[in-house]
């Protein structure tokens, strides 16, 4: 792994006695009412009010998407110090990976690359081949979800790019809720947003993209899993095409 540009802060004033949370009614009833209140707030209040609270114990993981270039620009402006990584799963296309590069050039943020535990070359070879041609979730089981839980140690919350629009799956998703799977708080600042909104704070702010959005991949994964999409179909479509998984487990609560 490689260090994040800069350390996260040192807790401070309160924060510095860092009371883990408590799972329960208590923290549920308490998240589900700034939840509300934060309806109606942008996807910048959103943040700020995530960073005041759950700074320096607050992170994002980016698969360097759309939704996540805006977070992105938001944080560099907002709190630059968050650390924020990508799950190597060393199945990404190069346009992804290269991203990385573009946001360190325009933003002088590093993302950090959190690996899992063996290479694909390593992973192929203990399993006679590529899993994802086998076993699907297991392959995301082993190269994403083990390795964000590693990721999520010590932290409090995390930030997710999640649009309630993108899919019958996430529309009921909250603005800020319990990640049951990986025990943090999970705020979704761009709930609200739409693809034209993602789209058009894209343009406005000039943010750089994966040049594949441009080829008929509105959603981008690992190369094995991720195929572009005909006119029409739901822009999720393309990700396990011709298999019923929609998710990496990342955002699904199963
Ligand atoms: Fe493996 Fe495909 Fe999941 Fe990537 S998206 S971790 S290649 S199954």
């Amino acid at each position: 792994d490689e260090s994040p540009a800069s350390a996260p802060a040192e807790p401070q004033g309160a924060l510095a006695a860092d009371p883990p949370l408590i799972p329960g009614d208590d923290l549920f009833g308490e998240l589900a009412a700034h939840s509300q209140r934060l309806e109606t707030a942008t996807p910048q209040e959103i943040l700020a009010w995530a960073v005041e609270h759950y700074a320096p114990r607050f992170t994002m993981a980016t698969a360097f998407g759309p939704e996540g270039m805006c977070l992105i620009h938001m944080f560099s402006e907002i709190a630059p110090q968050t650390p924020i990584f990508n799950l190597e799963t060393g199945y990404q296309f190069k346009e992804t990976l290269a991203l990385r590069e573009q946001v360190r050039e325009r933003y002088g943020i590093t993302i950090e690359y959190k690996y899992p535990d063996q290479t694909v070359e390593e992973y192929e070879a203990a399993n006679g081949g590529p899993v994802y041609k086998t076993d699907t979730n297991r392959c995301c089981f082993d190269r994403k979800i083990k390795v964000l839980h590693q990721a999520a140690r010590g932290m409090h919350a995390w930030s997710s790019a999640i649009r309630r629009d993108q899919s019958p799956d996430r529309a009921e998703h909250p603005i800020v809720g319990w990640d049951k799977k990986f025990q943090l708080v999970k705020i979704s600042p761009l709930a609200n947003w739409t693809k034209k909104d993602v789209w058009g704070f894209i343009s406005k702010n000039d943010i750089p993209y994966n040049p594949l959005h441009d080829q008929g991949y509105p959603s981008v994964g690992c190369w094995p899993c991720t195929r572009s999409i005909a006119l029409g179909e739901d822009e999720r479509a393309g990700r396990w095409s011709g298999s019923a998984k929609t998710e990496c487990g990342l955002h699904s609560s199963d």
